[in-house]
């Protein structure tokens, strides 16, 4: 018995020997510097900055609806996607099932897009149809992304990842969001930034603990737009990541509910590039950096 004790108590004293001989030459790790600490909202919120860390993050969008009078001529809107891809924009699309199936230039339109970059976002207007949107898009040569491109706030509880044709489609990113159906007047709610909802009840209050992220749009309105770059610019919101998204008529092509086309969306884009703190990204890409930048709330009303 005694011999298996002063066996054991080598080991151990061996063992406490190689701890201390391995960690001897092991220099400290670093002190973690107060910069990367993770962001606390509350302390963020009550240091002013010397320095502006807000940032502005603009989208454009289009949708394209299933009905064909409001479908676009793909030469045109292909034109104007060039355009605004040229400038150092970032665009997405959002078509729904009647284009993606009954448009004979999708493919072409999908492929020829992505190589500019242009994102394919989700939008459909039967919340079911979500999934075969996306697989549609890949059969057309597409590379749909997570965004849930406007969505009823009352579905909010039932979004979910969907399956069709065996292909699996996964939201991350809600864009948009209305609180009546058909997009009519008033319905729209037109907050910028970003946040991740409780809960359809309560959409607009932030749950740190919940996943589908939120990237508000704003008015959609270059007018609108400088303006809270002015905001930002006289510290008015010192959130680290805010949301606008301009959109664009498939049909128009100009700003949505305006007569904007390319010229003035030309003089907007080389205003807004005055300001330091501006990025353009698409949606997807916005809620990425706002997750970056610590997920801090940002909802901003512009009514
Ligand atoms: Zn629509």
């Amino acid at each position: 018995m005694k011999s298996i004790y002063v066996f054991w108590m080598i080991l151990i004293i061996l063992s406490l020997a190689c701890n201390f001989s391995a960690s001897e030459p092991t220099p400290m790790p670093a002190p973690v510097s107060p910069t990367s600490a993770p962001i606390e909202t509350t302390t963020a919120a009550a240091q002013p900055t010397e320095t502006n860390l807000t940032m502005l993050y603009i989208s454009g969008t289009t949708h394209i609806e299933s009905k064909p009078q409001t479908w676009p001529n793909v030469d045109a809107f292909l034109a104007f996607l060039r355009q605004v891809t040229a400038l150092g924009m970032k665009w997405s699309v959002g078509a729904d099932i009647g284009w993606l199936e009954g448009e004979p230039r999708a493919a072409e339109l999908i492929q020829a897009s992505e190589a500019l970059g242009v994102q394919w976002d989700v939008h459909t207007h039967s919340p079911q149809d979500r999934a075969k949107a996306a697989y549609l898009i890949t059969q057309l040569g597409g590379h749909p992304n997570s965004v849930v491109s406007g969505m009823l706030v009352s579905e909010f509880n039932s979004i979910a990842p969907q399956t069709y044709q065996g292909f699996t489609w996964t939201p991350q990113v809600l864009w948009g969001g209305t609180n009546c159906p058909g997009h009519r007047p008033g319905c729209d709610d037109l907050a910028a930034g970003l946040w991740i909802p409780l809960s359809a009840e309560q959409y607009t209050t932030h749950n740190p603990n919940g996943q589908y992220i939120r990237v508000g749009g704003g008015t959609h309105q270059l007018e609108d737009g400088l303006a809270l770059a002015q905001a930002i610019a006289n510290g008015q919101h010192t959130y680290p990541v805010i949301s606008f998204t301009l959109m664009v008529s498939p049909t128009t092509l100009t700003i949505v509910e305006s007569s904007d086309g390319m010229a003035e969306i030309t003089t907007f884009f080389n205003e807004m590039n005055g300001y330091n703190f501006v990025r353009w990204a698409n949606i997807e890409e916005t809620a990425q950096a706002w997750v970056e930048a610590g997920s801090v709330p940002s909802r901003i009303e512009m009514e």
